[in-house]
């Protein structure tokens, strides 16, 4: 299980996002972007999406 928290991104939110793999999580991160913060993947900076590569972790 891999997980991702929003805040890891950089925004001021505690929505974990969980999944099998690195890609499914990056998924699920831009579609939490677009519908709880309104960013769309295109507004996202190059900085959220190394955010995202970098800091989802493997879980139990
Ligand atoms: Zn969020």
């Amino acid at each position: 299980m891999k997980r991702l928290t929003c805040r890891d991104v950089g925004l001021d939110c505690d929505y974990l996002i969980l999944g099998d793999s690195n890609e499914e999580v990056a998924s699920k991160a831009v579609k939490h972007a677009w519908e709880a913060h309104a960013i769309s993947a295109e507004e996202m900076t190059s900085d959220m999406k190394t955010r995202i590569k970098e800091n989802i972790i493997t879980t139990e």
